[in-house]
């Protein structure tokens, strides 16, 4: 039996929901539990051990000590606690090992393993009277300090500044307001409280912002709202999950409000889940004018303590504090609800909510329907271009439909033209890479004082830089992809491992200096506006801009406030942001979308462009879409242009019946990588044959991907396509089998496999 040293934690962290939550998912997504206690725990409440050194303060130095022991002993001299890399750093040396060893055997120091959070509360420093004084007794205590005038000046400070009486209670002081108050030194401070007179005590306090803002009515719903609500609301006596069809700009966010406020009527939790972190800044501030301090947003752009505490506040299931509403990213499925009502899914169609890397590979849509099922709770599904999958599911009754097709105001959707790049390039009428068209657009908008956004589906200046005279292309040392060239810190970055480089003087190849920049992403666009508009206030929305939480929150509140007039920006631009003044939104390659090599590109271009296009015109009056394009006749950007995705559904639905893809048939992928791409082959080869095997022509490949190599491992496919009716859990048990089997011959022990459930 051991002593108990300390208690960690005052309540458990983790309730039995989410256990459950968890089986299914590492078993749905083939992952251990591990990572998916990974993924679900914020980092700061994680326990890990860490090794503190310390000084003992019985040294007594028998034998001599080394310079490098010496300086070792004196920073530990001033520091408690130590860990080694703050030694390493704090002395200059590389690996202070060795001499710890010694410094140990000669009992100078000693080291200590523990295991911790690295959680700390926020605390502020208080000060208040050492005890109750009688108004004599103060008296004295002051004519005491007569000759010591600084100390006194800070008593008085204190005495002002807590409003001291005898009567009431004094009000709280902090250190910090106390010496700016009295000009004083903590030193001085310091003093009085050795002597006993004043004393220092800490608070916790959150990190998080539970201030009290204005809270407004809800929004009357205008007609068609008002038949949808009560729709859903019909068909959540029967179905679990239902999906709100309505078009951009319907006011669905509006009718999410209203049934936040029935289910926070009933006592329970709510869960609104986003795609992007952009989006949360707007919502977030719709939604705190309804219900103040009672909804919560939690993404990865929060520290780590913050996320504790979001955590903890949900956790802790307090009537007065806790989050009613949770705002989120996919991450936030796996907070520590106990009583959810409604999981609110908000562009449900978006790819974001699957997770690619590390595992657990999930979709959170998908699994928030099973944490919806765990605390019979129902889901409701909303976007203007439904995941093919989930309009299957609605027109196979699982799920219920609800639609939504006037825009709110009844303001026209927005009037999509065709820019014809081909054309304007054969009559040498392009404008860098504007088109006549855009470029008149553009000039228009701003004329009138209207805003302009720009959507390109690439980030950095150039998407490569090409030899002019032999086409030799700059690619990435460790992964088999061309490097983007970006123009604000002149370097060639590697959009898959980070590794960037300058870009060369010279063709590797020829040798020839005429290297050219190809194609354009996001920072080539706002570079030629600036040449082109130069009066124009131009800013860029991509990953490159939005490295810190308040870089989105700057960029959104300016572009509403209209300090902006044309964005720039990546898909970030195109998820559900809410502007008035918009009147022109540009595509400026809807090419590169409709020809990328996956079985859903046209369901994702219909998606992206009609997203975008749904900025256009939201309020006040009908906005205007420009495409560019080098195939206008294109049967997805006619879909776009008609708005119909009904037609682009039943297309995509022929076609993946007939070609054996979602949502016909399940798809797992297998991906095996290794750093020699011989062994990696011949283990896939064998793979594939085992599992050929069993599941006979539903095996695909091997296969290499898109970027066969990323940093350094060398990666092929092995695809596995399961009939609907077929059970998904044995599958996922034999895959599983066969991988061990083969991780079971000696020479493919170190081939890494991983599953990919669902892959998007
Ligand atoms: P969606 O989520 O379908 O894109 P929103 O809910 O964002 O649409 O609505 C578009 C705009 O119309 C928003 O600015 C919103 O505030 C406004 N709006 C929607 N419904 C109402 C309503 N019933 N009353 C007042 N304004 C509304
Ligand atoms: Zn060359
Ligand atoms: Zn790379």
């Amino acid at each position: 039996v051991k002593d108990i040293v300390a208690c960690l934690d005052e309540f458990p962290l983790i309730n039995n929901l989410q256990f459950s939550f968890w089986d299914w998912i590492s078993d749905y997504y083939q992952c251990n539990l591990g990572e998916v206690y990974k993924a679900a725990i914020p980092a700061g409440l994680k326990l890990e051990s860490q090794t503190k050194i310390s000084y003992r303060e019985d040294f007594k130095a028998e034998k001599q000590l080394s310079k490098t022991e010496e300086l070792i002993l004196s920073i530990l001299k001033n520091s408690k606690d130590v860990s080694i890399q703050t030694l390493n750093q704090a002395s200059g040396l590389k690996n202070a090992l060795p001499q710890l060893k010694k410094l140990l055997e000669k009992g100078a120091i000693e080291v200590e393993e523990r295991v911790l959070s690295s959680y700390k509360e926020k605390q502020i420093k208080y000060v208040r009277l050492f005890r109750d004084y009688s108004e004599d007794e103060l008296g004295e205590v002051l004519n005491g300090l007569s000759r010591a005038k600084k100390q006194q000046e800070i008593l008085f400070a204190y005495l002002n500044l807590s409003k001291h009486s005898i009567a009431d209670k004094p009000e709280k002081v902090t250190a910090a307001e106390l010496l700016l108050s009295s000009q004083s030194s903590s030193s001085i401070l310091k003093t009085l409280v050795d002597k006993q007179i004043l004393e220092i005590y800490f608070e916790s306090i959150d990190r998080l912002d539970f201030s009290d803002s204005e809270t407004s009515p809800l929004k009357e719903l205008n007609a068609y709202q008002s038949k949808a609500i009560s729709e859903i609301r019909d068909s959540f006596k029967s179905k679990n999950t239902s999906l709100l069809h309505g078009v951009t700009s319907s006011g669905k966010t509006e009718i999410y409000i209203h049934l936040i406020q029935e289910q926070i009527n009933l006592g329970k939790q709510v869960l609104y889940l986003l795609p992007e972190i952009a989006l949360t800044t707007q919502i977030i501030s719709r939604l705190k004018h309804v219900f103040g301090n009672r909804v919560g947003v939690y993404h990865s752009k929060f520290n780590d303590a913050e996320r504790v505490e979001v955590y903890n506040n949900i956790q802790q299931n307090d009537p007065e504090k806790s989050y009613q509403v949770i705002l989120g990213v996919r991450s936030s499925i796996f907070l520590p609800f106990n009583n959810l009502g409604l999981i609110i899914i908000d562009e449900e169609h978006e790819n974001t909510y699957k997770q690619f890397d590390p595992a657990p590979r999930y979709h959170a849509r998908d699994a928030a329907l099973f944490l919806a099922h765990l605390h019979q709770a129902k889901t409701l599904l909303g976007t203007a271009t439904p995941a093919i999958e989930t309009y299957a599911n609605c027109k196979q009754g699982k799920y219920a439909l609800v639609e939504l097709m006037h825009r709110f105001q009844d303001i026209k959707m927005p009037e999509i033209q065709l820019a014809d790049l081909k054309e304007a390039k054969r009559k040498k009428r392009m404008h860098s890479i504007f088109t006549p068209e855009l470029f008149e657009g553009i000039t228009l908008a701003l004329d009138n004082k209207e805003q302009v956004i720009l959507f390109q589906n690439r980030r950095g200046y150039a998407p490569f830089l090409e030899c002019k005279s032999c086409g030799w292309v700059p690619h990435c040392e460790n992964c088999s992809v061309s490097l983007t060239y970006h123009q604000y810190n002149n370097q060639l970055v590697c959009h898959y491992c980070g590794h960037s480089t300058q870009p060369p003087q010279s063709c590797k190849q020829c040798e020839s200096t005429d290297m050219v920049d190809k194609g354009f992403g996001t920072e080539k666009i706002e570079d030629e506006l600036r040449g082109f508009f130069p009066q124009a206030r131009i800013a860029r929305m991509d990953l490159d801009t939005t490295r810190s939480k308040s870089a989105y929150e700057k960029l959104i509140y300016k572009f509403e406030n209209q300090e902006l007039d044309i964005l720039v920006g990546t898909q970030m631009v195109s998820k559900g942001l809410d502007f008035d003044h918009v009147s022109l939104v540009g595509i400026l390659n809807a090419d590169s979308m409709l020809n990328f090599p996956d079985f859903r590109a046209h369901e994702r271009s219909y998606q992206m462009m009609a997203q975008v296009s749904g900025r256009a015109g939201r309020k006040n009056k009908q906005g205007k879409v420009i495409i560019q394009t080098h195939d206008p006749k294109h049967p997805i950007v006619q879909s776009v242009i008609k708005n119909d995705y009904l037609s682009m559904y039943q297309t995509q639905m022929s076609e993946r019946e007939e070609f054996i893809y979602p949502p016909f048939y399940r798809l797992i992928n297998i991906t095996l990588k290794h750093k020699n791409n011989g062994l990696l082959t011949q283990a896939a080869n064998t793979l594939a044959k085992s599992l050929r095997k069993i599941f006979g022509i539903r095996i695909f490949g091997p296969q290499a991907p898109l970027v066969s190599r990323i940093q350094n491992y060398y990666i092929v496919n092995i695809l596995l396509k399961i009939e609907k009716k077929s059970s998904p859990a044995k599958a996922k048990w034999i895959l599983n089998r066969e991988a061990n089997n083969l991780k079971a011959i000696e020479r493919f022990k170190t081939v890494m496999i991983q599953f990919d459930v669902d892959p998007m």
